[in-house]
């Protein structure tokens, strides 16, 4: 298998040059663009992995699946579903559009920045370092790595650039979507998007969500199999932003990808596979990442559909 990977990632190598790494993240910048790894992580316990699979990156919109889990988990379904909605929506992730032109007015699905704000603020916790502390320490056991924590640089530089989710969050707040401090919704936001990992940290994440919400070493359930597949959809419909559709026609797997370069994804009951290359494409998907998923579905046969 690992033979397999690295051919993969040695076809794929010079793709990353056609791409960007993102920099409206300034930190983000930073990245070195011709990074590629991969890993995969199955139900026997196997890990397979090739080219930059230990470097670490941050997790940006990866995260948004695992806090959708938690705020299903503390509030249930209709609550969530009923400050955000289940459909894709062609528009860019970061778009302000359908907010004020859909009525009532709530964001179209967890997946898009508006989304994942207000899911963010549904998470429970006295304050916002409880708040974060639990999705920090739920996001420790589904890798099993306990050394998870966040880049202090690339928070910060959000942190003081985030302009365009600061206003999508002040305007929800206005139209009652968001309860709450702003300011302190969207510490937890851009600290959860902050939390560094690698290939192996998300080809496990995606190996959870694989076995439905149980840890495949310990046979935990920490989720339950209703919220496994709701995330899981999500990842399909909506996971590579408005690249979805295509994706799903291409490649055929549940996955959702960051601009930090990361994609992980879901292959129900066989495996997770991470993917990390920070040069993206024109929408924000990581473009070696991509093509080495589109390479080992086709090589494994991993299509759902
Ligand atoms: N933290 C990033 C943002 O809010 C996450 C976006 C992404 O990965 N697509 O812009």
């Amino acid at each position: 298998m690992e033979k397999k990977l690295n051919k993969i990632i040695e076809n794929n190598k010079d793709l990353t040059l056609e791409g960007e790494v993102a920099t409206y993240i300034p930190e983000l910048g930073k990245a070195n663009a011709k990074d590629l790894g991969i890993c995969i992580a199955d139900m026997e316990g196997n890990i397979y992995k090739a080219g930059d699979y230990n470097k670490k990156f941050t997790i940006q919109s990866i995260s948004k699946t695992i806090s959708l889990m938690m705020a299903l988990m503390d509030n249930g379904k209709e609550i969530v579903f009923d400050k955000v909605g289940m459909e894709p929506t062609g528009d860019a992730f970061n778009s302000i559009i359908k907010l004020e032109t859909i009525m009532p007015s709530r964001p179209l699905n967890p997946m898009i920045n508006a989304g994942a704000i207000v899911v963010s603020s549904l998470i429970k916790g006295k304050d916002k370092e409880e708040k974060f502390n639990r999705l920090l320490s739920f996001m420790k056991k589904i890798s099993e790595n306990d050394n998870l924590e966040i880049d202090n640089e690339v928070y910060l530089s959000e942190k003081k650039t985030g302009h365009r989710n600061r206003a999508m969050a002040y305007f929800m707040k206005d139209v009652g979507i968001i309860e709450g401090d702003i300011e302190d919704i969207l510490d937890v936001y851009f600290k959860q998007c902050s939390i560094k990992v690698d290939c192996v940290d998300l080809a496990k994440m995606g190996l959870f969500l694989a076995n439905q919400g149980i840890l495949p070493s310990t046979g935990q359930k920490l989720v339950s199999e209703d919220i496994s597949r709701i995330v899981k959809t999500f990842m399909v419909t909506c996971g590579m932003y408005n690249g979805s559709g295509e994706f799903a026609i291409k490649v055929g797997i549940p996955a959702k990808s960051g601009v930090g370069g990361g994609i992980m994804a879901s292959i129900p009951h066989r495996m997770g596979i991470a993917t990390f290359g920070p040069s993206l494409d024109d929408k924000g998907n990581s473009i070696g990442g991509y093509k080495a998923l589109y390479e080992l579905s086709k090589e494994l046969n991993l299509s759902i559909f």
